[in-house]
């Protein structure tokens, strides 16, 4: 079966052509899929009935189920999917008060880089999602959105997994978000986080692409990052950096560090002094997020006195930084701490 989420257009224009459909079929079938959204094939009244019917046969329009969904007090949703071989991912659907409406998908079950305080990283590798998996996740949003007068206005690339380790489906998921005949959201409108791949951040610069890179970087000395994060023994601080400025200078963009503090680990203030003479001077945004905690691992979230003294520090900097509001943290709805199993799927606490 084809899951027709995973085709470009071009490769949806091949599939018709071998079926000896004529070439406006296949934008036709496109606009049902991206404009409308339609989640059955007897829906799509412009194609003929035989189309239908072999497209029923041999197609699918997505695979995943929803296999459970929670809604917190300050509206985030949290959804966690079944992919057809049975295995979990989650997506979140975060409303904010200027009617940004920002979807956060995954795009791996379980994740290979094994970061020590993250749930994903604790469950370790599992596969990496299809261009279709990642983008109906952000589909499935937009419709129900749409159903209710909004719209899908913003994509996180932040739930499970990491993006740049599936590198070729990140990319046609983005594609299929930003295109005009996809989901038409525009690049600045999507945000890539990464741990820190950095042939693939370079790859990434050079795509030509508006899209914002966020990058976890969580420490500002390589031994405390090597402990926190692994990928940090394979390429260190002073390399990862020089591949945010690589990504600067060819998009012209403002990178985004992500900086989840944990108490007595990295909130201390060499820590910052340290992050502040690596950042100084750089076209960066820090986020400071208190950990959330996850099962296997014992770092508490620093207290809000610490977190305001880091981000002083910062300041003296001049590196500028805000502290995040956690959404959804009645549910558990951290991206990046997202869980993947039915038995890790708390109940609203
Ligand atoms: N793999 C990518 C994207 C998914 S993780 C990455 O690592 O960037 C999304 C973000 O959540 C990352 O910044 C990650 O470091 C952060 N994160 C993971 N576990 C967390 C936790 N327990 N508390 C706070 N942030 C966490
Ligand atoms: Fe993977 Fe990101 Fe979690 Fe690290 S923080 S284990 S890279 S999902």
């Amino acid at each position: 079966m084809i899951n027709l989420y995973d085709l470009s257009l071009d490769e949806l224009s091949r599939l018709f052509q071998e079926w000896g459909q004529p070439a406006y079929r296949a934008r036709q079938l496109w606009e049902w899929m991206y404009a409308h959204k339609v989640q059955n094939f007897n829906e799509m009244t412009n194609l003929p009935k035989d189309l239908r019917e072999r497209l029923e046969t041999e197609c699918r329009l997505g695979v995943m189920r929803i296999a459970a969904e929670q809604q917190s007090s300050d509206g985030t949703i949290k959804r966690l999917y079944q992919l057809p071989d049975g295995q979990y991912i989650e997506a979140v659907l975060m409303p904010y008060e200027d009617n940004r409406r920002t979807a956060c998908i995954s795009t791996q079950a379980g994740c290979a880089m094994g970061c020590v305080f993250c749930a994903t990283g604790q469950m370790g590798f599992v596969r990496h999602l299809t261009s279709g998996e990642i983008i109906e996740q952000a589909i499935n949003f937009a419709r129900m959105l749409e159903a209710e007068d909004e719209r899908l206005s913003n994509v996180v690339l932040m739930g499970m997994g990491e993006p740049l380790h599936n590198y070729d489906a990140t990319l046609e998921a983005i594609n299929r978000l930003t295109s005009p005949d996809g989901l038409g959201i525009g690049q600045r409108h999507i945000t890539l986080s990464s741990v820190g791949l950095v042939p693939a951040i370079r790859q990434f610069a050079d795509e030509g692409l508006q899209v914002k890179l966020a990058i976890s970087l969580h420490a500002a000395t390589d031994e405390e990052r090597s402990a926190l994060l692994p990928i940090n023994k394979r390429w260190n601080i002073e390399t990862l950096l020089d591949a945010c400025r690589y990504y600067v200078e060819k998009t012209g963009r403002r990178i985004t560090f992500e900086w989840a503090l944990i108490a007595g680990e990295n909130d201390t203030p060499e820590q910052a002094e340290a992050l502040g003479q690596r950042l100084q001077g750089m076209l960066c945004h820090v986020n400071l997020i208190p950990l959330n905690l996850t099962g296997g691992y014992a770092g508490k979230p620093s207290d809000p006195a610490r977190v305001e003294q880091f981000r002083k520090i910062l300041e003296r900097y001049g590196v500028s930084s805000t502290v995040r509001v956690r959404r959804g943290i009645d549910i558990e709805a951290g991206c990046g701490q997202l869980k993947a199993q039915v038995i890790g799927f708390d109940d609203i606490s």
